[in-house]
């Protein structure tokens, strides 16, 4: 796909929208076929040490009522994620660099990696050093996932205080690389000022670092953050449609781009429609992720609002996931970690 067919498809609905899904069909059962793989996701903390505007547990949000699960906590439901046999699991929280925070999510992932060898292990926890990811990886995990969120170094400094990194950022995605994670990164669709070439340029740099499997999704507001006023509330109200169908858009083009990677299934979507996760593993993604965090603590891990599943428990989850990768007519894998395809590939060539 060329550049101008990649922008009249990111922009399309109707008749070339259905092209484009029948296309990005084609190519993911001829790369990947239809399985679809599980991660129980634990949102184990909401303390962070950043501020990025768009994002509802920043530090600076006094609303928020800060946890971090305890160890006895976690392992409920890691027990749980054995008795779904999801195969995988993705431990997710704010950024925190702090001794404390470090000894205590490698001491948890030493745990998971010897109770639970066969899992597949991704944290999520934003940008940590090179000498700590890679102690990390020492102790079991597999896979990080880090969203750049944009690749647009102007549209990145709409989007965080100045003491935020974009190089640093890029370094940490580097750096699993030089570690053998398999890397996971994202974007966000439908930033305030977002161009289709701000998109393009996302799927450029997605080719270019080379990465194994994407956490992406749209941007749903949080009105306790600074990038949302009045009128950006007005704004998103008025796009969710286009934000929406943009973001399947993007789902199915990156799949044509990069077919052996894993996809996840953002429950962002959700937000705009009901079927919305189905919607994205029908046009592409390959990754479901059943929220098993506990419920006392999901209405305090808002990223954004509206956030869906904060009213149910890990057993809800569980059902409701499983039942959305049957309605997209495609096969639920369980007890298996669903390692990206582009990794094993890529694994190869490195031998
Ligand atoms: S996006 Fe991540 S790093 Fe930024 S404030 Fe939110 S939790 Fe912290």
């Amino acid at each position: 796909m060329n550049p101008i067919e990649i922008k009249k498809y990111l922009l399309s609905n109707a008749e070339e929208q259905q092209e484009l899904f029948a296309l990005s069909n084609n190519i993911r059962e001829k790369h990947i076929g239809r399985n679809v793989y599980f991660r129980g996701i634990i949102e184990f903390s909401n303390i962070c040490e950043k501020n990025c505007f768009y994002c509802g547990i920043r530090h600076d949000n006094e609303n928020v009522e800060r946890f971090r699960m305890d160890y006895d906590e976690i392992k409920e439901c890691l027990r749980f994620i054995k008795q779904a046999n999801f195969g995988s699991v993705v431990l997710q929280s704010g950024e925190m660099t702090s001794n404390g925070a470090k000894d205590y999510l490698l001491q948890l992932v030493d745990y998971i990696h010897l109770t639970y060898p066969e899992y597949g292990i991704t944290i999520s926890c934003g940008e940590l050093d090179y000498d700590y990811l890679k102690s990390l990886k020492e102790a079991g995990a597999t896979r990080y996932l880090l969203r750049i969120e944009t690749s647009v170094r102007s549209l990145y400094s709409k989007l965080h205080p100045s003491d935020h990194s974009f190089e640093n950022r890029m370094e940490c995605l580097r750096n699993m690389k030089r570690l053998d994670y398999q890397v996971g990164t994202g974007n966000m669709i439908g930033i305030p000022g977002q161009t289709t070439d701000d998109l393009l340029a996302d799927l450029r740099f997605f080719q270019e670092i080379d990465a194994d499997m994407f956490g992406l999704g749209p941007y749903v507001i949080h009105e306790d953050t600074p990038l949302v006023n009045r009128e950006i509330k007005r704004w998103w109200e008025e796009n969710r449609q286009i934000i929406y169908n943009k973001t399947l858009n993007f789902i199915a083009v990156l799949r044509i781009l990069m077919p052996t990677c894993n996809i996840a299934a953002a429950t962002a979507l959700d937000v705009f429609n009901p079927k919305g996760r189905t919607e994205a593993l029908r046009v592409g993604a390959n990754i479901i992720m059943p929220v098993v965090t506990p419920s006392m603590y999901r209405k305090k891990y808002l990223l954004y609002q509206d956030k869906p599943c904060i009213d149910e428990n890990a057993e809800m989850c569980a059902m409701c996931t499983i039942n959305k990768v049957k309605l997209a007519g495609l096969n639920t894998v369980l007890g298996v970690r669903g390692d990206s395809e582009h990794f094993k590939l890529s694994s190869i060539g490195r031998l």
